[in-house]
């Protein structure tokens, strides 16, 4: 924690502070909780069975999780306590699924776990300051009825919402500064799934209402949504290849249509560059097939570093990469195709069999859009033919394909 930077850490030491002054201030006003100790109760099991139920699935979810808020479903229980439970309580329940969460859950820093807890905290502070103010006195903590009281509860659910977003994303804009806002408040479907955990919540809270019991038929639906969050997981898997972590045939071919449609509406240029490992066989054969993939990953993540945040490289077949660059003019694509080539050729891998130390090279051949092609198709067939020809000329070299003679040039076509 303290190797951040001093606005990140300034932002954490604030809302921790915060949080414990809420945490104090309502812990110190006369309590009689009555009642509400058998609520408290029986949404903390429901909040622990869930959770305990859901541990695969939430393992599985770290492994592919993104710099945004990490939407887990247990505001269901913490939203249904907001709304029913004397404010101690409410921020008792907070505490202990957040708790419950860090020892069975998820492995993060611990200062991390501290400052996410903090904002749900104060998210749940805020949103009970709404609901105190909104509603007629006596009415909170409970469940108000008419179209006033829903629309508060949505209100109240807002608030928590905002805050709690607010806090994540200020805090992950300013330990990684090259995230996006967009990309740091992730996508609208990742927010949709907290508003439904608080519709849920509110649900709950009636259900608990009517009698404690009926916590345990919330489980079985809740278990079959949280599956649900599984989606985005299987949605990166279908895109990815799995051995380097590029996009796959299908979805770079996907993306590279769209960005020559959108070139061609902004009259813009592009570029397509295809690379191939040379010889790569002779390295399966002399070294192992296990060096062969050491390789493949080393090269995908070396071409990786030397794009642009907006290119995208797939890898198409064993040891063939593609490389889509929007926005390029067709002057600099032979410069930057010669860049992929070499950042290739300086790198060395151990070998995982016997450490013995691999060099490799790459032939490449690239096309610019519009001039050597008018749609993916005929791209990849020019790249494909310029590919060969670097092959075919000794390989460890770039070749472009020539531009493509339409009546338009066919009086000043160049060689
Ligand atoms: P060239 O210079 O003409 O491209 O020769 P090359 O040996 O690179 O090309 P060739 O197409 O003959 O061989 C490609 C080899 O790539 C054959 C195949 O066994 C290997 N290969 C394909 N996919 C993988 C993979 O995922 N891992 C490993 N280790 N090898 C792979
Ligand atoms: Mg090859
Ligand atoms: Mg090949």
């Amino acid at each position: 924690m303290w190797s951040l930077r001093v606005p990140a850490l300034i932002t954490l030491l604030t809302v921790e502070f915060f949080a414990l002054g809420v945490t104090v201030f309502v812990l110190r006003a006369n309590h009689t909780f009555g009642d509400a100790w058998l609520t408290f109760g029986a949404l903390s099991v429901g909040s622990v069975v869930h959770m305990e139920l859901v541990h695969t699935i939430e393992r599985v979810r770290e492994r592919g999780r993104a710099n945004t808020p990490h939407m887990d479903l247990k505001s269901v229980w913490t939203f249904a306590g907001l709304l029913l439970l004397p404010p101690a309580l409410s921020l008792a329940l907070v505490a202990l699924t957040c708790l419950h969460q860090r020892v069975r859950l998820i492995r993060m820093q611990t200062f991390r776990w501290v400052y996410s807890s903090c904002a749900v905290l104060l998210a749940t502070y805020a949103a009970m300051a709404v609901l105190d103010s909104a509603l007629p006195p006596g009415d909170y903590p409970g469940l108000p009825s008419s179209w006033f009281g829903v629309s508060i509860i949505i209100a109240a659910a807002a608030i928590r919402w905002f805050v709690n977003t607010a806090l994540i994303v200020a805090v992950i804009l300013l330990t990684s500064p090259r995230t996006t806002g967009q990309e740091a408040l992730g996508g609208f479907g990742n927010n949709l799934i907290e508003f439904a955990a608080l519709s849920l919540g509110a649900i709950t809270a009636m259900a608990v209402v009517h009698d404690v019991w009926y916590v345990f038929l919330l489980l079985p639906p809740l278990l079959v949504l949280h599956r649900s969050l599984m989606l985005s997981q299987y949605e990166e898997a279908a895109r990815t290849d799995a051995k380097t972590g590029l996009a796959n045939a299908v979805h770079w071919s996907e993306v590279a249509r769209s960005e020559l449609a959108r070139a061609e509406r902004d009259e813009k240029q592009a570029g397509v560059i295809m690379l191939d490992l040379d010889h790569f066989k002779k390295i399966n054969d002399t070294y192992g097939h296990m060096t062969g993939d050491a390789v493949l990953t080393t090269v995908a993540s070396a071409l990786r570093k030397e794009a642009r945040d907006y290119d995208l490289i797939g890898r198409f077949g064993g040891e063939e990469f593609m490389i889509l660059l929007p926005d390029t003019d067709a002057e600099a694509l032979p410069t930057i195709a010669e860049r992929f080539r070499h950042c290739i050729n300086g790198l060395i891998v151990i070998s995982p069999d016997n450490h013995q130390s691999v060099t490799v090279t790459a032939s490449a051949g690239a096309v610019g859009f519009p001039v050597g092609g008018s749609d993916l198709d005929e791209l990849l067939l020019a790249a494909d033919a310029a590919l060969y020809r670097a092959k075919e000329s000794g390989r460890n070299r770039t070749c472009m394909a020539p531009p493509v003679v339409t009546s338009d040039t066919a009086g000043d076509a160049a060689e």
